[in-house]
């Protein structure tokens, strides 16, 4: 084979193209983070080559130190990181570095800005940190050699659309790649520069970082020192080295188990939401160490999957080495470890909502979501979650627990009334809740999508079931309430509102499964209301925009009988010719369409609506 043949090329698929014109022409000024990315994928490759050579130790030689080398060629102007990790072969190569579309490409251009200062910082999040050498590199060189192979392999770019592979040699496994910096990147090449940036972001990686012969990282694991050694400063760091993150840690939960099973665990709770909180896998992040090593950190048999927001370490001795990944799955050790840790989390956080309510509620507006899927999944935690739990509510513009909304319900009170929809000011301000407010009697307000599934799964707390304020008649009747309107009510509602209900009824015919007299409004004309037994409105909402329902359940319109609208719509029903009365039969369909409106739908028909509404106008003006 002559050289020319043996020299592979190859174009980018064409988002990671994309992604490299915006990581090339980046102006963003934190461009020293392709170190910490750099370096981060080397103690990846050696923490695998670690693990592999668990199971088959002849990968790596007797007596290997696993370490990572920072070298720079001043002449030459390259940055060179090496590490004698697991590296990888001619197919690897080509599937994690350029042409197989790798998800997270396309979930990092959508996350970047439209401006120039384009924030990549978080692009390790999105499993792409290698593509950030070039925003300091012009050319990049990769040379590799897989664990238990021969062969080493020259991964070329320049970032241009293209690269290519060729055969070469390499001494021994691991991976060295050569940076060749752009003229403005020249400041990465002082040593004083290079060594900060170490220092800042990777003092804590597991194995040695050298340049020139000196050690210049503590390499050792963070999580084995005593917990009050540790610096706020050296926790923040370690938390954004493990979640490519750049925010602090919100809670920092560190303690180490004695038991059946032993086991350490440093665990973060972000402040803000990872990028990938609400993406369809649910990844866990945590990493799982066994005895220093590490294992995985995708195992979602570590931690339930609503606490998936955590970052950080669990490492245990007592689990078994040779054990392979698919095989943890089943070890009960594991299990024990996932159900005391979970325990000790959810407790934590509990102390948290006790302590400091500020704090939590804005933990909560960021994680809460999240947390209320454990209600459904960890049916185990179930009490001990919705002890934790917090809710908007009428009562106040502070969130509340249920056992806060217990204490302030009033006599005669049953249910925990809620009122669920998908956007937290628009219900806040629904009709539905008007006679609740008159009474004084508290409205949670449910904004999570996740709520509509909780609250199918939970039926009570503390002997008080959950009610929706918008599905059947409302017992108002029976809660005493703070000012007592209810004769006012009475008095009000005429013997004519019958005739009106009737040709309402007439009006809408199938568009309404029922037209009733309202308890729960005061100041609104009219709203929609699903029957007893029938599927609550918002939750019929929520299935049909997923394609999991088609069609629809009538509602049931309700009339406010203390409305000056409907008091004089009700006296002209009452009149003999009312079967002709054109404005009668158009205001009947307007109250439904603002019914509809006032729930943030569309009328059923825009251009009738518009067309009715005009002639009530005419007529009044
Ligand atoms: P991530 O590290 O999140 O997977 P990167 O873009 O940083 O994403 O790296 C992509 C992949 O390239 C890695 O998952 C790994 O398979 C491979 N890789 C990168 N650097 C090295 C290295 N030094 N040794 C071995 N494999 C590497
Ligand atoms: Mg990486």
């Amino acid at each position: 084979m002559n050289d020319a043949a043996a020299k592979e090329t190859f174009s980018f698929q064409t988002e990671v193209g994309r992604l490299l014109d915006i990581v090339a022409s980046s102006l963003y000024s934190n461009r020293e983070i392709f170190l910490r990315e750099l370096i981060s994928n080397a103690s990846d490759a050696c923490d695998k080559l670690r693990y592999d050579a668990l199971v088959k130790p002849a990968l790596v030689q007797d007596g290997t130190e696993f370490g990572i080398n920072i070298a720079v060629g001043k002449k030459a102007k390259t940055i060179i990181v090496s590490d004698n990790g697991v590296g990888m072969n001619h197919d690897e190569l080509l599937e994690t570095l350029g042409t197989i579309a790798k998800s997270g490409t396309g979930a990092f251009l959508d996350s970047l800005g439209k401006d120039d200062k384009k924030d990549v910082s978080l692009i390790g999040q999105f499993g792409v940190g290698f593509y950030s050498a070039f925003m300091v590199a012009d050319k990049v060189d990769v040379v590799t050699r897989k664990a238990g192979e021969d062969d080493g392999w020259l991964w070329s770019s320049d970032g241009k659309g293209e690269f290519t592979i060729e055969k070469t040699e390499r001494d021994s496994h691991g991976t060295t790649i050569t940076l060749h910096m752009k003229k403005d990147a020249k400041e990465y090449l002082e040593d004083a520069r290079l060594r900060h940036i170490i220092k800042t972001y990777s003092d804590h990686i597991d194995f040695p970082i050298t340049l020139a012969d000196e050690t210049l990282n503590s390499a050792s694991a963070i999580w084995t020192r005593t917990p009050k050694n540790i610096t706020p400063e050296q926790h923040k760091e370690f938390y954004h080295h493990t979640s490519h993150a750049f925010d602090d840690p919100w809670l920092t939960i560190h303690n180490r188990v004695e038991g059946l099973v032993s086991y350490t665990n440093l665990l973060y709770v972000p402040t803000s939401q990872p990028m990938d909180l609400y993406e369809p896998e649910r990844k866990s992040h945590v990493k799982l160490y066994v005895n220093r090593v590490f294992i995985t950190e995708d195992t979602k048999d570590l931690l339930p999957t609503f606490l998936r927001f955590l970052r950080g370490v669990v490492d245990s001795e007592d689990l078994s080495l040779n054990v392979s990944r698919e095989m943890l799955q089943s070890d009960p050790k594991l299990a024990k470890i996932r159900s005391s840790l979970t325990k000790k989390i959810v407790n934590e956080l509990k102390k948290k909502a006790n302590k400091a309510p500020e704090e939590y509620a804005k933990f909560w507006s960021s994680f809460g979501a999240v947390v209320k899927e454990g209600l459904v999944e960890e049916e185990s935690m179930r009490d001990r979650l919705l002890e934790i739990c917090r809710f908007s509510s009428t009562h106040s513009d502070q969130l509340t627990s249920l056992s806060e909304y217990i204490e302030r319900v009033k006599d005669g009170q049953k249910a925990i009334y809620y009122l669920a929809g998908e956007d937290a000011t628009k219900i806040a301000h629904s009709p539905h809740l008007e006679g609740f407010r008159d009474k004084g009697v508290e409205v949670l307000l449910l904004a999570d999508s996740v709520d509509e599934f909780w609250i199918q799964h939970i039926p009570e707390f503390e002997g008080k079931t959950f009610k929706s304020i918008t599905r059947g008649a409302a017992d108002l009747d029976e809660i005493a309430g703070e000012d007592n309107k209810d004769e006012k009510k009475d008095d009000a509602e005429s013997p004519v509102l019958d005739s009106l209900i009737a040709a309402i009824k007439i009006e809408l015919g199938e568009a309404v499964k029922d037209v009733r007299s309202s308890k729960r409004l005061t100041t609104s004309p009219v709203c929609l209301i699903a029957d007893d037994g029938d599927m609550d409105v918002n939750l019929e909402r929520m299935l049909k925009r997923h394609g999991q329902l088609t069609g629809g359940t009538l509602r049931v319109l309700e009339i406010n009988p203390t409305h000056d609208i409907i008091k004089k719509l009700a006296t002209r029903a009452d009149k003999k010719d009312a079967g002709n009365d054109g404005l009668l039969k158009d205001a009947a369909f307007l109250l439904l369409d603002q019914a509809r409106i006032a729930d943030g739908e569309a009328p059923a028909n825009p251009a009738e609506f518009a067309r009715r509404l005009n002639s009530v106008m005419e007529s009044a003006l």
